[in-house]
Parts: C-alpha cells; structure tokens; sequence
C-alpha cells in the first residue's frame, strides 16, 4: 500500500447529510480515502487520533469584511494575518470578502489589487464578492469578465450607502438576468432606503442609540426583499440574500424556494442570538450594525428558518471594531449610520454548535450544512469544498464536543478590545484545524504556516443557479 500523508483514525466523520466513523486518508492535500475502522490502514507519515472528536469539513464563512480591519491592525497584510489566524483557530478555513470599488478601477482590477495585498498573508484560502457601484453598461461588462475569471458572485444594496447606486427593480432586472445567463450568484443587501428614510424623518429623537432598530426597521429588511423576490420571479435570476434578520422577509424566501426559485438566505450569529432590547441597555453601542438586531419574534423566526432548511448559511460579516472607536462615532453620527464588526470570527462554530446542537437539540449535520456545506454549494467551491468526501481539499476540524469554555475578549486572536459574546459558556470547541492536509491550530495555538492561504477561482453548479439546491 502506497504511504499517505496523514491518517486520522477513530473520530466521527460529519457531513451535512450522514454522519459515520470513519478513518479519513490524507494525500498531497486532499482526501484520499474514507475507511471502515476494521479496513487495513495505509502507511501513513503523520497519524492523528481523535477518538471521542467529531471530523468536520473546514467552515467557510462567506460573508466578511476583513478588508476594514485595517482600521484596527494598522494595515492589510498585519489584518489578514491576524484575522486570518482568528478563523483557522475557530474552525473556519475559507473566508469570502466584500471587495468594494475602487476609484478608477474595474471590479476586476479591484479585485486583483486585493488579491495581490492579501496573497502571502492569509493563514486559510479565500475568495471574493465583488460590490457594485452603478448598473451602468460598463459594469455589467466587468461582471462578465470577473465570472470569467471564477469570481462568480457580486454584490449590490438597496440601500445604496457608501457611494454605491441604490438598487431598483429595473437594475435587478439587468443584473439578474446576467446573472442567470453567466451562472454568478447576486448578493443583496436588503434594506429600502426610501422606507428608512420615512421612517427616520418621523421618529423622535431618531440618532438615539435605542432607536437604531424602529429607525431601521424589519419592515424596510422585508420590503427589499420582496422586490428583490419578484425580480428573481420574472428572471429566474439567482439571488442570495445576506444578513437577513426578519422573520416576514424569510417567509417570502421560504414561499420563493417552494415555487422553485435560486433564492437563497444567510442570517448571523448576531441575528439568532440577540434582540433589539439590548440597545436600550448600557451594551447598547457594542451591538451597532447595519443592519440592527430585530425582534424577538424575528429571532423565533430565524432559528425556524434554520432548522426548515430557508437559511442555507450563517456568516458573520465581520468588519472588526473597536468599541472606542464605536462609541466615538455615535457622538458625531446619529447611531442609525453606526456601523461596524460585532468582533466574532473565532466564535462561529463554537456560538453555532452551543445554540443549534446543545440548546435546540438539532443534528450536529445542520451545523455542518449551515457553516459550510450550504455557503460552498452556493458560491461554488463544492464539492471541493464544504464536504468530507474522496477528492475534496483535506480542509478539516477536529472537533472536540464536550469541552466547556467562557468567551473572554482577551482569549481571542482579532485584536479587538470587545467581542459580543463576551462572558458566554459555550459547549465545543475545534482542537485542531487543517487546511489541504497542513495542521494550522492545535489546541489554541497556531502551529502552521500564516501565509499559505490560496485564492479560489470559483463556478457555481447549475443545479444551484436553476433552482433552490442549498
Ligand atoms: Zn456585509
């Protein structure tokens, strides 16, 4: 028998649709083979036993801004070492990126451009999203040549900040429509402005920390969605929705799914395990973010629409924070335009199994469907991604179920002075991390390389694009 690589023997082999005990065989960064324990073993140069560990497929966390902890770190190459060295100490071994526009610059310039700052300074691979300025004829044509070159997603808003174009139906139509003919997927931010606006004008008092939520509230979330919804209806143009927090606007992503649309939901951490309440208490600055947290009824809702299958993902669209910085901005802004990260990315699969396995009594598979298998699938980097099955990048955490932790801020590896969870118990934690076969944390510690992360060309399957498959 030829010798492998590595061989992790006695764990617990968890993909989003079985889980079994299976010895898994690594070679040259990918899975090699699956074997029964009674299977005679291969010669192997490394063995790693995880007997009472559950082996995961690396999570992905598709939804992220790390480009803005430059803020924190100082510059790009010190952020995406540290953020990425947050990830792969939580699990997490592909990371998506916003990439805005750049003055002067195509989408696909942009995009190369922030390839160029991170390659060599990211710990785990990663991909990008990029954000559209206009729907003007030259940006369509730059969203073809990105999908040439394997970016296959964008992102556009209907809130139109940051000197973007606000969507309408006419542009969706134009850009879904590309985007079912070119396979990408369309990330949309959903938010009415027009409605936000209304309702700011009539709110007392609008600036107030313990407004954010009325003066940006579920109904705008719901109404874009709607919209959104209709357009893909008349194109069958795929759509994903990011940070959705609203239980009405998931009920239109459930109705759209049923009817056999490429609708697609992701909700966060923040979203399932926090309401707006907590703005009227003196935390209220830490939870600032476009959007806001939602109501309680809202959070019921969301944690519905995890375990009926409507949110395909959880992302924590993490930008990074300084609750300094925070709190200065809410004396010069009102606290509506406050944004900001919630400081989680080392946390997602520890809050997610805690929530989801050890309070909600869900399969451990969901956690898996959620954080990984779900985002590869809809950003196309399954099955080499997401999954544990022959051929697949050997992207895998070992997953130890039973240890207890509480969150602390100082325990974490982002660099921020505050994180969200702070003071929670969480049940589960990743006791290894392994990116295509190359142990990168070990019990807390990074042990592997910070800078052999790749950039992943990405196609979207047609199953995907055509219908709701994730
Ligand atoms: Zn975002």
């Amino acid at each position: 028998m030829q010798q492998i690589d590595l061989l992790i023997v006695g764990g617990e082999v968890i993909n989003a649709f079985s889980r079994r005990f299976l010895d898994v065989a690594v070679s040259e960064g990918k899975v090699v083979g699956l074997l029964n324990s009674d299977a005679p073993k291969p010669p192997a140069r490394k063995v790693i036993q995880a007997k009472g560990l559950y082996v995961l497929p690396g999570a992905i966390d598709p939804h992220t801004h790390l480009g803005s902890g430059a803020k924190v770190f100082g510059n790009i190459p010190a952020t995406m070492k540290a953020c990425t060295q947050a990830l792969a100490l939580g699990g997490t071994t592909t990371v998506m990126e916003m990439i805005p526009p750049k003055k002067g610059m195509t989408l696909f310039e942009g995009a190369s451009q922030a390839r160029a700052e991170r390659e060599g300074n990211m710990a785990i691979d990663f991909a990008f999203h990029p954000s559209i300025p206009s729907s003007e004829d030259s940006v369509m044509a730059q969203l073809e040549n990105c999908a040439d070159e394997g970016i296959a997603s964008f992102h556009a808003s209907f809130e139109g900040s940051r000197g973007r174009e606000a969507l309408n139906e006419g542009i969706l139509y134009h850009l879904l429509t590309l985007a079912r003919e070119r396979r990408m997927m369309m990330i949309v931010h959903a938010e009415d402005s027009r409605l936000n606006e209304a309702i700011i004008k009539q709110t007392p008092n609008a600036g107030a920390v313990e407004k954010v939520s009325s003066c940006r509230p579920w109904l705008s979330e719901t109404s874009a969605v709607r919209r959104a919804v209709f357009v893909s209806e008349l194109t069958r143009g795929p759509l994903y929705f990011e940070h959705l927090g609203a239980g009405p606007s998931l009920n239109a992503v459930r109705s759209a799914r049923l009817a056999g649309l490429p609708v697609y939901a992701e909700t966060c951490p923040h979203y399932l395990c926090f309401s707006e309440e907590i703005y009227k208490t003196s935390r209220g600055v830490e939870f600032l973010k476009s959007p806001p947290l939602r109501r309680k009824a809202d959070v019921e809702a969301l944690w519905r629409g995890i375990q009926d299958g409507t949110i395909s993902s959880v992302a924590t669209d993490e930008s990074l924070a300084l609750l300094q910085k925070k709190r200065e901005a809410t004396e010069q802004l009102p606290a509506y335009q406050v944004s900001g990260g919630l400081n989680q990315i080392e946390l997602r699969l520890a809050v997610m199994q805690t929530e989801m396995v050890v309070r909600r009594g869900m399969p451990i598979e969901k956690v898996v469907h959620c954080l990984a298998t779900g985002p590869a699938m809809v950003f196309g980097l399954y099955p080499r991604k997401g999954t544990i099955e022959i051929g697949s990048d050997a992207d895998l955490v070992l997953f130890d179920p039973k240890v207890t932790r509480k969150i602390r801020n100082e325990d974490l590896h982002q660099g921020t002075d505050y994180t969200i969870f702070e003071g929670w118990q969480v049940q589960g934690i990743p006791r290894m991390t392994i990116l295509r076969g190359t142990i990168l944390a070990e019990d807390g510690c990074i042990v592997g390389p910070d800078d052999g992360g790749q950039w992943l060309a990405r196609k979207i399957d047609p199953s995907v694009t055509g219908g709701p498959a994730a």
